[in-house]
């Protein structure tokens, strides 16, 4: 797609720093991380986010993406991984090219996910809890 700078940098329009590619995935370090080794995966065609993503195409992006965790504990000394994707505006997608953040994490690397996970949750009734999961039961 034209003026999406993922399908630019897969078409090598735009560098990139690639550590993985096959006919259907690419890897790269991302410009912007939030640690070392931060890494995006995309698949090579367009999808805009998990709503219309191909399945087998995800599948795909995650054996991958499990590999490239693999190889930041061997090479990097990471210790553990989050993996972050955003779909939607509402979610805060900022490139609405399909993308996986892996961000591989060592103790003390001052992310700090889980205070602002704890200050975000809400409180909710067991009721409620069965409410919302019979609507989303598939
Ligand atoms: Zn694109």
């Amino acid at each position: 797609m034209e003026n999406c700078i993922f399908c630019q940098i897969i078409k090598k329009e735009l560098p990139a720093s690639i550590i993985f590619e096959d006919e259907q995935v690419l890897a790269f370090l991302e410009i912007n991380p939030l640690a070392e080794g931060h890494t995006l995966v995309v698949p090579k065609e367009h999808f805009e986010n998990i709503f219309d993503i191909e399945e087998d195409l995800l599948k795909k992006i995650i054996f991958v993406s499990k590999k490239i965790s693999e190889k930041m504990k061997e090479a990097l000394g990471t210790e553990g991984v989050n993996l972050v994707q955003r779909s939607g505006i509402v979610a805060e997608q900022g490139v609405f090219h399909f993308h996986l953040h892996i961000i591989p994490r060592k103790k003390n690397d001052n992310i700090n996910l889980e205070n602002w996970w704890r200050q975000k949750t809400k409180e909710i009734s067991p009721e409620k809890l069965e409410e919302i999961a019979s609507k989303l039961a598939i």
